[in-house]
């Protein structure tokens, strides 16, 4: 599946053995699973023949650094925790999992999960050891949501400062066609906010947002009230005079037209 697919190859480049077909004792078990092109162990629907849902990455050597950046790689353990919170934390390039088999202390040793969104949030014991196990949900064969994800980065991105966040999701937003057709596409369900007793317009848009902008920033927004004001007239080239008329509440609609012209304005 694409989305798998494209975080193989983001691994791969940065140093990675990414598995992803099994091998012939994957495709004679039975019920034939993820690593085969034939799985019947298929979420939400049925899996499509010729596709494989799952990859498997395996642990790095505790020296071996990034061939991307040249930092040393995350182990199997500061990968799995983010793609779990990624995963819960509704971040769209990874939204794809359908279950996830880690060892969150040590490889080969502690304790053994199973994370598994089907559809909600569920964790088990496993005893699928040595390295993680990704499984991926059907409806995502050919989706392109995962072009562009990268755990290894977004781990870095807790270094991130509060300018190079707001740099890099101002960028997104006007530079990538993909990040502004998700925004336009977002239902534009505003919700008053209070920052400091001032409801404003681009706090209503942050408000509506958060989540996605964490996700292009790849961290928390820490004061939204100022991204908000930085951000407030990247969101606003995104948004068209018909869908902010359509959503915002009325009685934030004069707001939202004070913000607009203001900004336009100067
Ligand atoms: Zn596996």
């Amino acid at each position: 599946m694409a989305p798998a697919r494209d975080l193989r190859d983001v691994l791969r480049r940065h140093g990675y053995t990414v598995y992803d077909i099994g091998n012939e004792a994957h495709m004679v078990h039975e019920p034939p699973e993820d690593h085969t092109p034939y799985s019947e162990t298929a979420y939400p629907g049925r899996s499509v023949y010729g596709v494989g849902y799952a990859i498997d990455i395996m642990p790095p050597k505790t020296s071996a650094r990034s061939k991307v950046d040249g930092l040393p790689l995350p182990s199997l353990q500061q990968l799995g925790a983010q793609l779990l919170a990624d995963r819960n934390g509704g971040v769209s390039g990874i939204r794809w999992l359908k279950y996830m088999n880690w060892e969150p202390e040590r490889n080969n040793g502690g304790l053994c999960y199973q994370e598994s969104w089907r559809p909600t949030y569920r964790r088990r014991s496993s005893s699928d050891r040595g390295h993680i196990h990704l499984s991926g949900l059907t409806g995502y064969e050919t989706s392109t949501i995962g072009s562009g994800y990268d755990p290894v980065a977004r781990i870095r991105g807790d270094d991130m400062s509060e300018a190079e966040i707001i740099a890099a999701v101002r960028k997104a937003i006007t530079t990538d066609r993909a990040i502004r057709e998700e925004l336009s596409r977002l239902p534009w369900a505003f919700k008053p906010a209070d920052h400091g007793g001032k409801t404003t317009a681009h706090a209503i848009v942050l408000n509506g947002h958060t989540r996605t902008l964490t996700a292009i920033a790849g961290r928390d927004l820490v004061d939204e009230q100022q991204v908000a004001a930085d951000l407030a007239p990247a969101l606003l080239a995104v948004l068209t005079p018909q869908a902010i008329a359509a959503a915002v509440p009325a009685e934030f609609a004069g707001q939202v037209a004070d913000e607009l012209a203001a900004r336009l304005a100067s």
